[in-house]
């Protein structure tokens, strides 16, 4: 018999965290540090849709409106970099985002008539998230999926290779064997080295960097990294959270225990502090190695166009910008039906979205969303980019020699951590890389060790940072396909 996990007690390892350790990004008072968002940014927004029900007439409509320039069913295009998600295996039916209309197990393997617009798409960035693997038949009466084996993760990962499409984003799909469950697994077998689907090395080597693992979700709290004004803000929202669903797993009977959390008490402050303030969360796969979740704001209601909304309001972007926060919003925008809680209710009346994509309130609130980004306030980018660019500021490793009349910074070639394979920075990491230095500081230079030349940075006062200098590399959005 298993021996009983003790749970973490949140109140007693958060009793008087310092504002300054609730999870906002720091700055070195009297020094360089990489800036919360690349230049002129001052609060981030990226939005994960699941492909779940979206057909091609949706998936192209709305993209033409959010990513695209010209007039499109919904309005003039707004501009935004928002990525989307796809699948390798789908049950066959209707031409959903996956390369194959079938499931693992059927031979010979067919491209489905969307394989062309996932080599496309993907090979230019915009596909940077796998929704999991994609779906399998169910045992009968029961919820444990069927003929899935390590041999086909190793297919869909080598044939993704070969086409040269390379997401880094790796997304729960509901009841996928192929998800990736960490501490709160159960039905999750990507990471799972007792069972025959069992992959996760294969995933990591492949180039998958974050996990969207189900129970990584904010309800109320509208985004991350929030910069609380005082301490007592601090102190009301740890109250607040809902902490009970990131303690608990549960098994395939229903039974709940406590998620285990190895680590000492400093170890449990840091994952709790991360688990209500920070996006990406340093956790164990089942398999016991370490993997980089990441967390996605799902709102109240289902997350479904008609919702988007009220799970997204002006109010919200209003805070965010203001605390400096960050959010990725969790969507399927191929699903639509009534708002309200009750989510048997939503679920049954749910529909396909067709053209044009979207309501007249998720156009508005596109619209403010696209009017904030074009201000130079709110960025917009693909998720992939998004958690990169957290991920940086914290593992990024400079040295900084400070002369009178000139800071020289000196950025490592090596990235990476724990969680991650180490590898040489690379012209994205360098995208929109913006560092943060006090008004007073001379000439700033940039350069990587073991490289000829410095770094073309750029330098502005901080309209986000009273008393603050950016020095950065401007971030250059990607081109949406006409
Ligand atoms: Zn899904």
């Amino acid at each position: 018999m298993a021996v009983p996990v003790r749970p973490l007690d949140p109140f007693a390892l958060l009793t008087d965290l310092p504002v300054e350790q609730g999870g906002a990004h720091q700055l070195r008072t009297d020094g360089v540090s990489v800036r919360a968002y690349p230049y002129p940014y001052i609060a981030a927004l990226s939005i994960s849709n699941d492909l779940d029900g979206m057909h091609q007439e949706c998936f192209d409509g709305w993209h033409a409106f959010v990513n695209g320039h010209g007039p499109t069913p919904d309005g003039d295009g707004l501009g935004l970099e928002v990525g989307d998600s796809f699948w390798i295996w789908t049950y066959p039916g209707p031409e959903l985002l996956s390369l194959h209309l079938h499931y693992a197990h059927v031979e010979p393997r067919q491209d489905s008539s969307r394989a062309g617009q996932i080599v496309e798409l993907g090979r230019l960035g915009w596909l940077d998230t796998l929704h999991s693997m994609g779906n399998w038949p169910f045992e009968e009466g029961s919820d444990r999926c069927l003929h899935a084996l390590r041999d086909q993760a190793a297919y869909a990962l080598d044939r993704l290779d070969r086409l040269g499409v390379k997401p880094s984003v790796y997304v729960n799909h509901s009841s996928s064997v192929s998800n990736v469950g960490g501490p709160w697994g159960w039905y999750q077998h990507a990471d799972d080295p007792e069972h025959p689907f069992y992959c996760m090395d294969l995933i990591k080597a492949f180039g998958f960097k974050y996990f969207w693992i189900d129970e990584c979700v904010n309800f109320g709290k509208f985004g991350d990294h929030l910069q609380y004004p005082t301490q007592h803000h601090l102190d009301r929202a740890i109250r607040q959270f809902p902490w009970a669903a990131w303690l608990r797993r549960r098994d395939y009977e229903g039974v709940t225990y406590n998620a285990e959390f190895p680590g000492d008490s400093d170890a449990h402050r840091q994952l709790l502090t991360s688990f209500f303030n920070k996006t990406l969360i340093r956790v164990n796969g089942r398999d016991g190695k370490p993997l980089l979740a990441f967390k996605r704001h799902r709102g109240f209601d289902q997350p479904i166009m008609s919702t988007f909304c009220n799970q997204v309001t002006d109010a919200d972007l209003d805070a965010l910008e203001e605390m400096r926060g960050v959010v990725i919003v969790y969507q399927h925008f191929g699903r639509k039906g009534p708002r309200g809680r009750a989510p048997a209710l939503s679920r049954k009346l749910r529909s396909t979205v067709t053209s044009p994509a979207f309501d007249e309130h998720a156009r508005a609130r596109f619209h403010s969303i696209a009017e904030r980004f074009h201000a130079g306030r709110l960025w917009v980018a693909l998720q992939s980019r998004l958690l990169n660019y957290l991920w940086l500021r914290d593992t990024l490793r400079f040295g900084v020699q400070q002369a009178e009349a000139k800071w020289l910074v000196t950025i490592e070639e090596e990235i990476g951590c724990d969680a991650t394979a180490w590898r040489r920075v690379d012209d994205g990491d360098l995208n929109g890389l913006s560092f943060s230095v006090p008004s007073h500081a001379p000439e700033v230079v940039v350069t990587i060790a073991g490289r000829n030349g410095t770094l073309p940075v750029l330098r502005a006062p901080d309209p986000g940072w009273p008393g603050r200098d950016a020095v950065y590399l401007p971030w250059r959005q990607l081109e949406w396909p006409t």
